[in-house]
């Protein structure tokens, strides 16, 4: 990320040079745009430059002709994003429900669904058109296009039905690269693992293609339901988290390391770590970024001391402080 994002050169000229450089683009370009309001934490700095593209053709001539030197950034819902309190250098990309959020369901007991649909709509879509195994993403507060980096999904001790991972029901997925190149991305090319892929970190998904199974409607909306009533008895729900802040390492749940370390009495100005699961972190009013992430870090430092291990995040942490 380098140089702090007043340097060289104001962000409305970052945003007006981009403008008068790409005379076919058709998608939005703001200046100095607060990010905070999109995030699940509400915390954060602005973007230097936000683009919103009309299409994936419009990302595709963005990418193109953006100065390999600018810096890009994608959010998705932000549900497991902290944006640092000093904002995000270059350009960040956001995609828009009416460009990137359909959700469409084909022959075959498949959905393809855009980027910026929300994983719930997914699960509902599917539900309605009674197919079955999208369940899981009835709970997960994110995008696809976050489902897909994350390789996103749920485990539960009690209920296999509620349990569902991305890549297992991934086909394909449209992408478009920091070239500008748009590209069909198959399993073989996702390199999924827990709670990451392996595709370049500059490569955009817009798209993707998942593979169900027939399950009676009524059914499907049951598992739904069943996904939602285990989120609220055993997750935070209410107040302002992203989801599990750590990973869990092989072996281990993060939050009994968590709580075996002390750490449910750990705060740091306004941000502190659940007691319903200790793996989620609370930012409540008035937290910033650095509370957030110094009580992370903190955490991180007592689980080392009490168990040896080394907890990795698994909230992504983007920005400058
Ligand atoms: C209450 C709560 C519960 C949660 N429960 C779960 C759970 O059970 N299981 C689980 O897996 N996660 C869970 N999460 C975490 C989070 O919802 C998932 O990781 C989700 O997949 C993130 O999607 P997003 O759109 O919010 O991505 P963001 O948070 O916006 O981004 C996450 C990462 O994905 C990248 N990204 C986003 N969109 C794109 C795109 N179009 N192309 C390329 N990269 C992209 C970002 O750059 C970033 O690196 C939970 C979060 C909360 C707040």
């Amino acid at each position: 990320m380098g140089s702090a994002m007043t340097a060289a050169e104001p962000a409305v000229g970052l945003a007006a040079r981009l403008s008068a450089t790409m005379p076919a683009l058709r998608g939005r370009l703001l200046a100095n745009e607060p990010l905070a309001p999109f995030t699940w934490l509400r915390v954060g700095g602005p973007a230097e430059v936000l683009f919103t593209p009309a299409d994936t053709e419009d990302l595709a001539y963005f990418l193109k002709n953006l100065p390999a030197e600018i810096p890009v950034t994608v959010i998705g819902l932000a549900s497991n994003m902290i944006i640092r309190d000093g904002g995000i250098p270059g350009v960040v990309i956001r995609f828009s429900p009416k460009g990137f959020g359909q959700v469409i369901v084909e022959e075959g007991h498949r959905i393809r669904a855009g980027a910026f649909a929300a994983d719930r709509k997914v699960a509902v879509a599917a539900a309605e058109a009674g197919i079955g195994g999208l369940e899981f993403y009835f709970g997960i507060p994110g995008s696809i296009g976050g489902a897909l980096r994350m390789n996103a999904g749920t485990r539960s001790n009690t209920n296999p039905e509620i349990e569902g991972e991305t890549r297992e029901r991934f086909v394909e997925a449209k992408a478009v690269t920091r070239a500008g190149e748009i590209v069909l991305l198959k399993p073989e090319d996702m390199k999924f693992a827990y709670r990451n892929c392996g595709v370049a970190p500059d490569t955009i998904f817009v798209e993707a293609l998942f593979q169900g199974f027939a399950r009676p409607p009524a059914e499907a909306h049951a598992i739904n339901a069943a996904v939602q009533e285990h989120r609220e008895k055993d997750q935070e729900t209410k107040v302002r988290t992203a989801g599990s802040t750590f990973k869990n390492p092989p072996g281990h749940s993060s939050w009994r390391l968590i709580r075996d370390a002390g750490g449910l009495d750990l705060r740091v100005g306004q941000a502190e770590m659940s007691r319903k699961h200790a793996n989620f972190l609370i930012a409540h009013d008035g937290a910033t970024a650095a509370d957030i992430e110094t009580l992370g870090e903190e955490i991180r430092k007592r689980v080392k001391a009490k168990s040896g291990i080394e907890l990795e995040w698994e909230v992504k942490r983007v920005g400058i402080g």
